[in-house]
């Protein structure tokens, strides 16, 4: 429903990457040595579907950087999965890794499929064979997948075991977003929705909004999303609007959100939740509220729709879900952009987490994940306002400027290209 793929994400990356690049004035061999990705690998992935006929997916895996650490990055199962998208994923996760200053580069991967019509063991085969294509890139010190959209811990699973069984022995630590009983994080699963949830508190800080009292409408009701409104609405905002790709619901008193988790849960989406009318994708985006959480996929904010935003604050829960063009209608407008890679890098910090307790084969408590994980956002957060408001940039080229800065710091101490 609705947003169609209107710019090409990559694209998008490339023109974010020059902007902060013109600005930070950096050098045109330090832009050779990091801005494109490292390593990029096709694959065809056949499938005995449960019809008995093979169908062939189209699988990607892209490692954009490892030059801060092994290459790091989510699994996307999705129709409208391109290379080119899977390239500028990989590419946001570089800078994002950066930003908050976690030891990895960048990574992505996806299957041109759509799971909403394949059954479980389909997606078992599926996940397995795409392992086993992508087994040569992989590895705890030197790839590691984690979930993206319409992937998750039970997916996880299944890479973890196909991996380990071609070593003869279980390795945990080759993905993140497992479940808890295979070396999972607690605190995982919630992980970028909290991440989310401490960057607009802090954006509600600087701007003097309470967050207590303060709307809220919500693009994208899964993982990241769902997560988001379940804390702000902890926290006392009123969540008016959510959606997902089967429809959009409103009550201008704010949405009983643990309810609607657990219709989503039982019934698999949002449409029909009793005390809520049905708006348009397009309404949903018009709607005058203090912030808005577009938590699905890329460029659902444009140039054709940017000026339709009544919003204070725009919290990126998703990868990439502004242009450039709408970028600037937003900053003409006033509108104060959490960036994504700022924004959702709650994700990708507890998979680290993971990935360390795997390590060390030694785990940590919820509480304990939560700390360290408010602490990195909200440092971040103040790293990026700080670039913001010194140097006069919008939000997102103060970010792009802090992860690209580390990353081309380190590209340069390594000598890697001396
Ligand atoms: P998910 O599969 O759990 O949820 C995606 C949600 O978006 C679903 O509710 C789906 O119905 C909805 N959706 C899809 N198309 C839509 C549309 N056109 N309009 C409205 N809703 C639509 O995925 P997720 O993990 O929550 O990922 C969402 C976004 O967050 C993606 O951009 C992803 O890259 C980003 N992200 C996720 C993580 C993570 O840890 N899961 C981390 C960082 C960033």
């Amino acid at each position: 429903m609705l947003t169609t793929i209107a710019a090409n994400a990559y694209d998008v990356a490339l023109e974010n990457f020059d902007t902060a690049a013109d600005a930070m004035q950096l050098s045109d061999d330090v832009r050779e040595m990091i801005k494109y990705p490292e390593r990029i690998l096709t694959v065809s992935v056949p499938v005995r579907m449960d019809n008995g006929h093979i169908h062939r997916f189209e699988a990607y895996r892209v490692q954009h950087s490892s030059v801060r650490g092994p290459a790091k990055g989510g699994i996307r199962y999705h129709p409208q999965v391109t290379l080119d998208e899977v390239k500028a994923l990989a590419t946001w996760m570089t800078w994002k890794c950066a930003v908050v200053n976690i030891p990895f580069g960048g990574a992505k991967g996806g299957v041109t499929c759509n799971p909403k019509v394949m059954s479980q063991d389909e997606l078992q085969r599926m996940t397995r064979r795409y392992t086993s294509a992508i087994l040569p890139l992989i590895g705890p010190e030197r790839d590691i997948p984690a979930p993206d959209v319409y992937t998750n811990p039970q997916t996880m699973a299944w890479i973890m075991d196909t991996y380990s069984m071609t070593k003869g022995y279980a390795i945990p630590g080759v993905v993140t977003g497992k479940p808890i009983s295979l070396g999972g994080s607690l605190g995982r699963n919630e992980a970028t929705g909290r991440g989310v949830f401490y960057t607009i508190q802090c954006a509600c800080d600087h701007l003097k909004i309470p967050l207590k009292g303060a709307t809220v409408a919500v693009q994208g009701f899964g993982n990241a999303g769902s997560i988001a409104a379940q804390l702000l609405h902890e926290a006392g905002a009123k969540v008016v609007a959510v959606s997902d790709s089967t429809g959009c619901v409103y009550n201008k008193n704010g949405l009983d959100i643990p309810e609607l988790i657990h219709m989503k849960e039982l019934v698999g989406h949002v449409e029909g939740f009793p005390e809520s009318e049905p708006i348009s994708p397009a309404e949903l985006l018009a709607l005058k509220v203090d912030i808005l959480v577009p938590a699905a996929l890329e460029n659902t904010v444009r140039e054709d729709n940017a000026r339709s935003l009544d919003v204070k604050i725009v919290a990126e829960a998703a990868n990439g879900p502004l242009t450039p063009a709408a970028d600037r209608i937003l900053e003409a407008k006033g509108t104060f952009v959490i960036p994504d890679i700022l924004c959702n890098a709650g994700g990708v910090t507890v998979s680290y987490f993971e990935w360390v307790q795997d390590e060390q084969h030694l785990f940590w408590e919820a509480q304990d994940v939560y700390n360290r994980l408010e602490r990195v956002m909200k440092t971040s957060f103040r790293d990026v306002l700080k670039i913001h408001l010194d140097k006069r940039v919008p939000m997102r080229i103060a970010a792009n400027i802090l992860g690209i800065g580390r990353v081309a710091e380190a590209v340069q101490i390594r000598g890697i290209y001396p």
